[in-house]
């Protein structure tokens, strides 16, 4: 398992990679953004962690371009308390999670764990419901052969739903897995964007997949 961290304070890198070599990884560092770029489009990682403020091209920009090379490999955010930016911006722009700062090193360990293992199911198979097909490897969707582009919040909310195809999933369920657990916004944000799915997934194709149950959620399966 290789891990890049991204990261322009030096002693938190020599923490991170003495802790995480010492958990069996093998890890490279970058300390600015464009070579952390560089070292992230080579594609040969298992998760990124990917800090916010860095010299050069900042974590947000790295991303972003990750991203646009078609590059899936999980990212994990490191975010400041008092930054710019928030961290819904961060999920917004293909992130795959995120780490307040000051974090404690147990929980970047096992962020980092999961991530990878995410990661390792995703690049493993095609989801497919009916004649809906979403590859996660290549972060692509389409129904019927026609190829449908999603935000990466509606990708990942689509994708949590066909990886439970048939089980009813609560709004909290939803929130919790596609923003962040815990998540303590305005619950209606799962459904705005169960809306903007169905717009894209459903509507145009007269075959609705995306099932509500009333007073549950959602549900996503073939009739
Ligand atoms: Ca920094």
């Amino acid at each position: 398992m290789r891990i890049l961290i991204v990261e322009d304070e030096s002693t938190l890198v020599t923490y991170l990679k003495k802790s995480l070599e010492a958990e069996g990884y093998t890890v490279d560092a970058a300390l600015d953004g464009d070579t952390g770029l560089e070292l992230a489009l080579s594609g040969s990682y298992d998760a990124i962690t990917l800090d916010i403020m860095l010299p050069g091209m900042n974590g947000y920009s790295v991303c972003r371009e990750i991203r646009k090379a078609g590059i899936s490999t999980p990212v994990l955010m490191l975010t400041a308390k008092d930054g710019e930016y928030d961290e819904a911006d961060a999920l917004d722009i293909g992130a795959d999670d995120f780490l307040r700062k000051p974090f404690s090193l147990v929980v970047l360990v096992a962020r980092i764990r999961a991530l990878v293992r995410r990661g390792g199911a995703a690049r493993g198979s095609e989801l497919r419901v009916g004649d809906l097909v979403l590859d996660p490897a290549k972060r692509s969707v389409s129904r019927a052969g026609t190829s449908i582009e999603l935000t990466p919040r509606e990708f990942a909310l689509l994708e949590y739903l066909m990886h439970n195809v048939g089980q009813a999933l609560s709004k909290a369920q939803i929130l919790d897995h596609v923003w962040s657990p815990g998540f303590m916004g305005d619950e209606n944000v799962a459904e705005v964007y169960v809306r903007y799915l169905r717009k894209k997934i459903d509507d145009p194709f007269g075959n609705p997949l995306i099932k509500t149950v009333r007073g549950v959620g959602y549900r996503i399966e073939e009739d």
